[in-house]
């Protein structure tokens, strides 16, 4: 299978209102231009390092989300391009891409990433301390961040009820947030879940944005 039959294929099978963030990390510029040459328009990177170098060289059309942990050393790197950064679970991360945006005179959209898989590895705020986080306040006072939405991890497990139960925690956690604090906010609607192997699951629990690597590049 190439690259473009495999994402014709994904785009095709996906509903139309979910977003499909093609994750590209690890692989080269010529596979991510395969994926663009199909329409594909938005990428999702983990490492910074990276991410700044396919920058460089892509279409400046190319939407970069940022998925994976992100110090705060290297916010700057990425702060004048970056689309939507995924993976915000600090109040100290927040407040250094505010201070980022600020320097760059724009708005940096972020989503507020939770944990709720069994794998301590996996980052993000817990429910509870999302809640926490909504109820303190702080980030009232980072107007160059715009929190468009939460994502969240599964478990890695063939346990389909399992991941199934967890999509549906995050969704409840979305609908509380949303209720609570943007009832007014259009923009603060999307909930990333799904990945490769749990995206159809995701989506019927109310993805919004899946994020696929290996079914569309391969594995890495
Ligand atoms: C790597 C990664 C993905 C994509 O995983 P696949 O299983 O290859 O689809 C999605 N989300 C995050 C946060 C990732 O790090």
């Amino acid at each position: 299978m190439s690259i473009k039959s495999n994402i014709k294929k994904l785009l095709n099978s996906v509903p139309s209102e979910v977003k499909v963030v093609a994750v590209s990390k690890f692989h080269s510029t010529d596979e991510i231009m395969e994926a663009y040459d199909e329409g594909q328009r938005i990428f999702g990177e983990s490492r910074v390092q990276e991410l700044v170098q396919k920058n460089e060289v892509l279409p400046k059309d190319i939407e970069w989300h940022f998925i994976g942990g992100l110090q705060r050393n290297k916010v700057k790197q990425i702060a004048p391009f970056i689309s939507l950064i995924h993976s915000v679970d600090s109040v100290r991360l927040m407040r250094e891409i505010e201070k980022q945006a600020v320097a760059n005179n724009r708005t940096i959209s972020c989503l507020l990433q939770i944990h709720v898989a069994e794998e301590d590895t996996k980052a993000g705020f817990t429910p509870d301390e999302c809640l926490k986080f909504m109820s303190d306040g702080i980030w009232k006072e980072c107007t160059h961040v715009k929190f468009k939405g939460i994502m969240g991890m599964a478990t890695f497990t063939d346990d389909a009820n399992k991941v199934r139960s967890e999509f549906q925690e995050l969704r409840q956690l979305f609908d509380k947030v949303k209720s609570d604090y943007f009832a007014n906010d259009s923009n603060f609607k999307e909930i990333s879940m799904g990945m490769t192997g749990d995206y159809p699951t995701a989506i019927e629990e109310g993805s919004t944005m899946i994020r696929v690597g290996t079914l569309i590049f391969g594995e890495r």
